[in-house]
């Protein structure tokens, strides 16, 4: 099953959000174990810790990539995508954030655009970058 099909199996946009903190976090950790899977990853973790100081610190979590596992320090889909976009591709900020973006449109287009049209998102991206963008979009 693809990334974006493993999205859309466990997260339903229109109702993720009416669901209690811990129904999202397990909804959350079944799909990184879904992803790691997927991706054939092994030894990675997923820490959910809802921390508005670090929530700052960071702009939502992080990869540590010594301890590979990944801090999430709100419950954010996109700031989750942008975390396995490094778990996968590595450092660069450009392309965490094309993957995280990428994954999101592809799952959810109505809504990536309508939170697009609000300024939801920290990052704007062309639909025209998304549609060539295509590292580990499988
Ligand atoms: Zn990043």
């Amino acid at each position: 099953m693809k990334v974006v099909e493993l999205v859309r199996k466990h997260i339903d946009s229109s109702h993720f959000w009416k669901l209690s903190l811990e129904e999202q976090k397990e909804i959350l950790r079944r799909l990184f174990d879904d992803i790691c899977k997927l991706y054939e990853i092994q030894g990675v973790s997923l820490v959910i810790d809802i921390n508005p100081f670090m929530y700052q610190m960071t702009g939502g979590g992080c990869y540590d990539r010594v301890a590979r596992r990944i801090y999430l320090y709100k419950v954010s889909i996109m700031t989750f995508l942008h975390e396995i976009g490094h778990m996968l591709l590595g450092r660069s900020e450009r392309k965490a954030r094309m993957w995280s973006h990428k994954v999101f449109y592809l799952a959810f287009p109505a809504l990536y655009l309508k939170n697009v049209k609000e300024g939801r998102f920290f990052h704007v991206i062309t639909l025209e970058e998304l549609e060539r963008f295509d590292e580990c979009i499988k």
